[in-house]
């Protein structure tokens, strides 16, 4: 059976342009509701743990450097089918190639500058939202 929640990361170049708010309200709006939710900043130590999957990768230096460079904003999302319903509405990873009405497509400004994550997994959205949140801080 799918899982019901799911992470994602509103990323700096998104939460800089002032987008956080409508891209919550996208998000809730899909029928998402907030488990729970912060605004913090990875250091580039924990930028490279959190992408350690993406290390042998040719842009792996890049996107530690990018997703440490500014606030970032994490949360827990839960919705019947929430990994492949929250893919949906994030779109490609390439904004030039991602659905209209998604939310890349609407806020994402390259590839890499793509404005969110989502999970791509049940066991990698259970491992990522561990990775921002304790138990008391989820509701
Ligand atoms: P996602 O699951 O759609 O986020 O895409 P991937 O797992 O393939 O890549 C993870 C993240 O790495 C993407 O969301 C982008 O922020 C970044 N990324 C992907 N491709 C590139 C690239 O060619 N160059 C750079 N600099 N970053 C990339």
């Amino acid at each position: 059976m799918a899982g019901n929640r799911t992470f994602t990361m509103i990323k700096p170049e998104a939460v800089e342009n002032g987008n956080t708010g409508a891209i919550l309200a996208k998000i809730q709006e899909a029928g998402f509701k907030l488990i729970a939710l912060k605004k913090t900043r990875l250091s580039s130590e924990r930028a490279g743990e959190f992408y350690e999957v993406h290390k042998e990768r040719p842009f792996y230096g890049e996107l530690v450097d990018y997703m440490s460079s500014g606030p970032i904003i994490a949360a827990i999302l839960e919705k019947d089918n929430a990994v492949l319903d929250f893919r949906t509405l994030i779109g490609s990873t390439d904004p030039a190639e991602a659905a209209e009405g998604t939310i890349r497509k609407a806020f994402a400004e390259s590839k890499a500058k793509n404005a969110v994550h989502g999970s791509d997994s049940d066991d990698n959205a259970q491992i990522e939202g561990d990775f921002f949140f304790t138990a008391d801080e989820r509701f």
